[in-house]
């Protein structure tokens, strides 16, 4: 097997080891050493071994490719005239999501995939070489497992919502929808996913609701997420971990007993910067969260109605200005909390053994993903050692 040293890396983030003076696992004057698709060697540059090629970093800075863990890529239609009205004043409400539902069921295959490639290739440009996509503007028995079925052709981390939303063909009969997706929907889509998800939120699914549909994903075979605390406070955390749910997401409104039932458990919170700035709600404290002893998570929540950008970086310096986070911490997240909140421990990390997913910045150090907002700061990235940008 071939081998490549990266050599010369100014700082590298490893995530090994991370202690509260320095989250990141930093190692400085580094080198990394990709054997095929995984990390052979990690360690100070002047300690090197031999490899095949040698690839010199020139003093910048190194992290794990980002770990994107809630992202909605599979979508029709453009809701770009619902976010102008918002910005002139009107609120962010769940049946949106309908809108975006009608548009999807109407795309041809063709026109869903290229889509969703085109977005896994913004991705891995700003640096996310894993992302885990959802389900949930199909709706019907067909057209979700169309969604999965395309989002498994690009990642192994699907995730079947069927419960993003109530459709408005059931909207006086909910509980027939749930039946529906607890039913021959979750059947058809259980094969191609491996995490089940709820919108546990009013306007979309009660907390007993969600339960009975977290039970028969498990039933099935998959594993427990849950949106929750988005746009008031409610008992989802607490079902999340309950259910022992690997992430429950968004926490925008988060009660002193949701904190506490997160800080006893291992269920990750993870943050959806992008959706308050793009509904213009109010942050979480993130800062709270670390402080109990909550683990977090980043993630960008690409989705045509609430978020619609796919930059980890963004969201990075979006939870350090407004969330209280430092950047190793932000950082942190994005990379080794996101692979906690899909529980791999294979990914988010440079440590001998893990994939080889890696990014070199633009830049001295990981400070600039938040210094320098908006500023294309991913130089290259490596993906299951490959080079791919
Ligand atoms: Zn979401």
């Amino acid at each position: 097997m071939s081998t490549t040293l990266i050599t010369g890396i100014g700082e590298l983030t490893t995530n090994v080891d991370p202690g509260s003076d320095d989250p990141c696992g930093t190692v400085l004057d580094a080198a990394v050493l990709i054997e095929g698709e995984r990390i052979a060697w990690v360690g100070p540059a002047a300690d090197a071994p031999r490899a095949d090629d040698v690839i010199d970093a020139a003093g910048r800075a190194m992290i794990p490719g980002f770990v994107d863990s809630h992202s909605h890529l599979v979508f029709g239609g453009d809701r770009s005239a619902e976010f102008e009205a918002r910005m002139a004043g009107q609120r962010y409400a769940a049946g949106g999501i309908r809108s975006t539902v009608a548009a999807t069921r109407s795309a041809s295959d063709a026109e869903l995939r290229a889509r969703l490639r085109g977005f896994v290739d913004e991705m891995l440009a700003q640096g996310t070489t894993t992302v885990e996509i959802k389900s949930g503007y199909g709706l019907t028995v067909a057209d979700e497992e169309r969604a999965v079925r395309l989002a498994a052709e690009v990642t192994s981390e699907v995730t079947f919502l069927g419960a993003h939303v109530v459709p408005a063909e059931y909207a006086e009969n909910a509980d027939d929808y749930v039946d529906l997706v607890c039913g021959p929907m979750l059947a058809a889509c259980a094969p191609h996913a491996r995490w089940i998800d709820v919108f546990c939120e009013t306007g979309a699914f009660t907390v007993a609701q969600s339960r009975r549909i977290l039970d028969a994903g498990v039933a099935r075979g998959l594993r427990p997420r849950l949106h929750a605390s988005q746009l008031g406070p409610g008992e989802g955390v607490r079902l999340a971990v309950e259910l022992g749910a690997a992430s429950v997401d968004h926490g925008t409104y988060l009660t002193d007993a949701d904190v506490a039932a997160l800080a006893a458990s291992d269920t990750v919170l993870t943050l959806l910067p992008g959706v308050e700035f793009s509904t213009r709600q109010p942050y979480p404290d993130a800062r709270r969260l670390i402080d109990a002893g909550v683990t977090v998570a980043i993630a960008c929540d690409t989705n045509p109605g609430s978020s619609f950008t796919s930059s980890m970086p963004f969201c990075i310096a979006i939870a350090v200005r407004d969330m209280g986070l430092t950047p190793g911490e932000a950082v942190h997240a994005a990379t080794a909390g996101g692979a906690r909140a899909l529980r791999r421990d294979d990914i988010g990390i440079i440590a001998p053994g893990a994939r080889a997913d890696l990014v070199l910045l633009r830049a001295p150090s990981r400070v600039h993903l938040a210094y320098r907002p908006g500023v294309p700061l991913v130089q290259r990235v490596w993906k299951d050692g490959a080079a791919v940008r």
